[in-house]
């Protein structure tokens, strides 16, 4: 058990949603701090930047007009292995897969538009921290 940072973000589809609150109540409720939160619509260099890993992705394109559509919420969550018991609670990529009760479950039906983002291990987490909180450096 460690207490970790992850990066976390309501994509525009769950922001145009108005789930931003129910989401994260349920971060608050699960345990975990936010210890930094914006809403913003991000570049579309930066949109690059944080999926470069799909550049060479059949849907890259499309991912990067999706989340770059409308505002986000982007935030820093603490906690008790955090990282990944925020992934828990977002469930499967697609929302087709993803449980009952988790976010992705609950809130979609289609993965290209699956409602929240997390970072998928610890370095993710500090590479997208840095890359949308500078300040906290
Ligand atoms: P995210 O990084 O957005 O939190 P993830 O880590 O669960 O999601 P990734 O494999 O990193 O999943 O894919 C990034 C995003 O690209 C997914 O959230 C999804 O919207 C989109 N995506 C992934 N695979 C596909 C696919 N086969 N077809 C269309 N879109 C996809
Ligand atoms: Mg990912």
């Amino acid at each position: 058990m460690s207490t970790e940072r992850t990066f976390a973000m309501i994509k525009p589809d769950g922001v145009r949603r108005r789930l931003v609150g129910e989401l994260i109540a349920r971060i608050e409720a699960k345990g975990y701090d936010v210890v930094a939160l914006k809403r913003m619509e991000i570049p579309r260099e930066t949109a690059e930047t944080h999926y470069g890993e799909h550049r060479d992705k059949p849907f890259f394109s499309g991912l990067v007009d999706f989340i770059t559509s409308g505002p986000v919420v982007a935030m820093v969550l603490e906690g008790e292995d955090a990282i990944a018991g925020w992934r828990t609670m977002m469930g499967a990529t697609n929302p087709a897969d993803a449980a009952p009760g988790t976010i992705r479950g609950d809130f979609a039906t289609t993965i290209d538009e699956n409602v929240a983002h997390g970072s998928d291990a610890p370095e993710t987490a500090r590479r997208e921290i840095d890359l949308f909180f500078p300040e906290l450096g």
